[in-house]
């Protein structure tokens, strides 16, 4: 076990974040930077504060090259609230919007936006459990929708996009909550890319959205303010006070990302860690993972034993040995090692050596 006693915390969300970060944290925590106080402390309408804002969004742009022509906007309400938040500012013409489905949290937002306008499922692979990820082409798409929409990375299912569909003039709209910054995306592909903080990026309470400017001011006038992408864009997101501790903890991971070599090299130790795990599942005559090679995920591994109770005593060693959050999602059952950017490699060598271990012990 690490430092301070911590295990290998394998939670899909919230998850682990740097322990660089979190010592930095805890050393400012009782006085930021001589101001003398704790960030949480600290009138966001203060000049410390204005800083610490303003730099978070500089060094996001710099770790993901965002073009000069998008906007960034720290936005609370979880991801959640951008199922409705991206219907209600983008279905601004025909009021038709495509979305592909590929796990739960793409139903959600396709139901949600049925609130909202003419919403139409253009693929799914809802039918073989959701195990691999359809191939679209703008031909699949109605040439008069407002926006394609598609989740980039299925947190429960473990399967990501490994391509960027091509959409012509349809601005395509990404939900990247569990692989934002986990590997290189070129941003100009896209309309609209959101995230929420707690799987890769900081604790809860805040969503990262990055939108093209031409796609701001479509909202409709009796839409609640806060709702409203141009509002949080006309006030550098601090129409009102914004989540000031978690905005915070997502710049000193930025700032952690850039001193280690920015996205390119997370993107090299993401792969390592993914390739671990995976071979050592595709290696074993015990475990298997239901995903289709091409489009499994380098952030959430899911892998079973084919035996429920075996899964259950697994996921019980794991935990005595300092692996915690193991189990699959609830709807699936099995194992998910969610292996986000903060993972170790240290980790996903420990749970290797346990897999090979309980293999040889329950053969
Ligand atoms: C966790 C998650 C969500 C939902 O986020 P909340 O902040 O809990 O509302 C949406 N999309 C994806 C891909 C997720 O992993």
């Amino acid at each position: 076990m690490s430092k301070y006693d911590r295990v290998y915390n394998f939670s899909a969300g919230p998850s682990v974040l740097p322990l660089e970060v979190l010592e930095k944290v805890q050393k400012e925590l009782l006085n930021y930077d001589g101001s003398g106080q704790s960030v949480m402390e600290m009138s966001h309408r203060s000049k410390e504060y204005q800083r610490i804002i303003d730099e978070a969004e500089v060094n996001l742009r710099e770790l993901m090259h965002i073009p000069d022509n998008y906007k960034v906007l720290f936005v609370q309400g979880g991801g959640t609230l951008q199922f409705a938040m991206v219907p209600m500012n983008l279905l601004r013409n025909s009021k038709k919007a495509d979305y592909v489905i590929t796990g739960t949290w793409a139903k959600k937002a396709y139901k949600e936006a049925g609130k909202f306008g003419d919403i139409r499922v253009i693929a799914s692979s809802e039918e073989d459990k959701f195990t691999w990820v359809p191939k679209i082409t703008e031909a699949d798409i109605r040439p008069d929708a407002d926006y394609a929409y598609i989740v980039t990375n299925n947190t429960i299912y473990g399967t990501r996009f490994n391509y960027i569909p091509e959409t012509g003039e349809i601005p395509l709209v990404a939900d990247m909550s569990s692989n934002i910054l986990s590997e290189e995306i070129d941003v100009s592909k896209f309309g609209l890319i959101w995230a929420g903080a707690q799987k890769n990026v900081a604790p809860a309470g805040v969503s990262i959205v990055i939108i093209r400017e031409d796609l701001l001011g479509y909202a409709a006038a009796e839409i609640p303010t806060y709702l409203d992408y141009k509002i949080h864009a006309d006030n550098g997101s601090m129409y009102n006070t914004p989540p000031t501790f978690t905005i915070y903890v997502a710049g000193e991971v930025f700032k952690y990302l850039k001193s280690i070599g920015g996205i390119a090299e997370m993107e090299r130790r993401n792969k390592e860690k993914a390739a671990i795990l995976y071979d050592c599942i595709d290696s074993s005559e015990l475990f298997s993972c239901p995903v289709a090679k091409e489009d499994r995920s380098i952030m959430n591994v899911v892998f079973m034993t084919g035996d429920a109770e075996l899964d259950k005593k697994f996921i019980a060693e794991a935990r005595e040995k300092g692996m915690i959050n193991l189990a699959g999602h609830r709807s699936l059952g099995g194992m998910r090692a969610s292996i986000y950017n903060a993972m170790p490699k240290d980790g996903v060598e420990a749970l290797v050596a346990f897999m090979k271990e309980f293999e040889a012990a329950n053969k």
